[in-house]
């Protein structure tokens, strides 16, 4: 692994959490992100290691950190344990609702 010893922080606001460097966010932020955006930021990620501009890369990790917010904002208005809990638990599987 190249950077496997180095350190960075996670990349979702507000976020201080020390994650390895090959990461893009800490496993609870990146669980948030929504399965296409994830895909999304795997695929661009690999075509820029294989020479293509890092732009797209860019692109998708913002609108990944914007989910993210997104995310966070709805967790913070509603503060139902059940709610959160249900958000945990399908936070995981694919979901087209945008917000
Ligand atoms: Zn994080």
């Amino acid at each position: 692994m190249l950077f496997s010893r180095d350190k960075k922080k996670c990349f979702a606001a507000g976020c201080g959490e020390q994650i390895p460097r090959q990461l893009l966010m800490c496993r609870p932020h990146w669980l948030m992100v929504p399965v296409a955006i994830r895909n999304e930021v795997i695929e661009t990620l690999a075509a820029w290691q294989e020479g293509a501009s890092p732009k797209a890369y860019i692109a998708a990790i913002k609108r990944a950190a914007e989910a993210v917010a997104r995310e966070e904002a709805t967790q913070t208005n509603d503060d139902s344990p059940d709610k959160t809990a249900e958000v945990a638990a399908t936070g995981v599987r694919a979901r087209t609702r945008r917000g």
